[in-house]
């Protein structure tokens, strides 16, 4: 398969001021035309530091793309980098400064000395024309490796892959097509379900299988490349269904699902409703549940019962309960989510109550240290979930509203049948 660098200059890039996005956007198109995105590199606006990453890139590219630094200010180096790596003057492009003029005609001005510069490319390179900006873009072949040099503004950049620089490479691609799927999955340490699938996460295998983790949700990412389309998702589908097998029921969805979306599938299969109760999560949990489209259909509300009065008077919750147990105990959870159940009138209630720190942890009772009660029209079930002591406020309360979403989830799969946790996913490609 044919390899790509990418290129991005920018100083405030590299200090962190903004968030090189071009590198990101870039190597997901260049996917989908079949050319895999080996490398990154941001570079500061810094005269050298493009010409010596460019020299080195076309020893190991097949392609180079590169954004940023072709505007008409004095940090703006790519043009005078380029003609430098390849030995040769600048030149005023004709066609260019006609499309500049143009440009600035329609707009009432002319341009300046500082835009005329603009138009000026290394002798013997092409000119790729802006149609929403004033810098041309700027084809190089440098020890015959095609390079393009693109503006940085996104908008800019991105009209211009798709005018100038796709059509060309369509072609380096030699009939591969990358095609890439990630699977969700909840409830089975990274580590632990590292070790059910390592055989299928093998250095070169194809389709290529690799782990992300964030808050509790582990994606499992693939990348199958093949001659077609649909030989890449013929692969992709035959190790989803070896994966689902192997991991059964923790895995809750596919690319853009989410774990509030599959628990909103599972209680709209069943016609059943949900209220929540929160007090940690301080209104998250109903947070996630509405960011779903439709979530209306299932979703009646929710109480924030930050203070233990609310919990009582509103919920009712026994005052007897919070004394002898304190608001962050198994007893409590189960009847704020019994309460919130009944005061609401739903079939489900959910119930969250602990302790997210930095402060109010205990040694019987320690930050992360929270408990989820799931009313169900035939029981109350608590779960006790201890997500660490030095864990940041942030992690403790989005774990505690997954695990919230996934007990009933998992509930929901229990009470449909055994069947429904390995339902093939209705993933429709890309
Ligand atoms: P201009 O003609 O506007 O000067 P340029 O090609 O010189 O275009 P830069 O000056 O490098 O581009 O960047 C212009 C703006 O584009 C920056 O202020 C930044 O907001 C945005 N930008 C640059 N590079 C990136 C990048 N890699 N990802 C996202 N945004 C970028
Ligand atoms: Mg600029």
């Amino acid at each position: 398969m044919r390899r790509a660098w990418i290129i991005s200059s920018g100083t405030e890039l590299v200090l962190g001021q903004s968030l090189d996005t071009n590198s990101a956007w870039l190597a997901r198109e260049l996917a989908g035309l079949g050319i895999r995105s080996e490398r990154h590199v941001t570079l500061p606006d810094t005269a050298g530091a493009l010409r010596e990453v460019l020299l080195a890139a076309v020893e190991q590219a097949d392609l180079v793309l590169i954004t940023g630094g072709l505007g008409p200010t004095e940090d703006d180096l790519t043009r005078f980098e380029l003609a430098a790596a390849l030995g040769v003057e600048l030149e005023r492009d004709a066609a260019s400064i006609e499309q500049m003029r143009a440009f600035f005609a329609t707009r009432g001005r002319q341009p300046t000395e500082a835009n005329l510069v603009q138009a000026l490319i290394p002798r013997g390179a092409r000119a790729l024309p802006n149609s929403c900006g004033t810098a041309p873009g700027i084809r190089i072949e440098l020890r015959g490796v095609p390079c393009f040099a693109l503006p940085g503004v996104p908008t800019e950049m991105r009209a211009m892959f798709a005018a100038s620089v796709a059509p060309e490479i369509r072609s380096l691609a030699e009939g591969t097509v990358l095609r890439t799927r990630t699977l969700h999955t909840f409830g089975i340490p990274e580590a632990e379900l590292g070790s059910r699938i390592a055989d299928l996460m093998r250095r070169g295998n194809n389709p290529e299988v690799g782990t992300t983790a964030e808050f509790s949700v582990i994606g499992i990412r693939m990348n199958a490349t093949a001659a077609s389309e649909a030989a890449a998702l013929e692969m992709l589908d035959v190790t989803e269904r070896e994966i689902r097998a192997r991991l059964g029921s923790a895995v809750y969805g596919v690319d853009g699902q989410t774990l509030a979306g599959a628990t909103g599938r599972g209680l709209l299969a069943a016609g059943r409703t949900l209220a929540v109760a929160e007090s940690c999560t301080g209104g998250l949990l109903g947070a996630l549940i509405t960011d779903e489209p439709g979530s209306s259909a299932y979703f009646l509300g929710g109480i924030i019962s930050y203070a233990n009065e609310i919990k009582r008077d509103l919920l009712g919750v026994p005052g007897g309960l919070l004394d002898r147990h304190g608001a962050v105990s198994r007893p409590v959870a189960g009847a704020m989510a019994e309460g919130a159940a009944v005061l609401l009138r739903a079939d489900y209630g959910l119930g969250i109550t602990g302790i997210a720190g930095p402060t109010g942890g205990t040694p019987e009772k320690p930050v992360g240290l929270v408990y989820v009660g799931l009313s169900t029209p035939a029981t109350t079930r608590t779960f006790e979930l201890r997500l660490g002591s030095d864990a940041p406020r942030e992690a403790i309360r989005t774990r505690a509203a997954r695990a919230a979403l996934n007990a009933l989830r998992l509930e929901l799969l229990e009470s449909a049948g055994p069947r429904a946790a390995d339902a093939p996913s209705t993933h429709a490609p890309k």
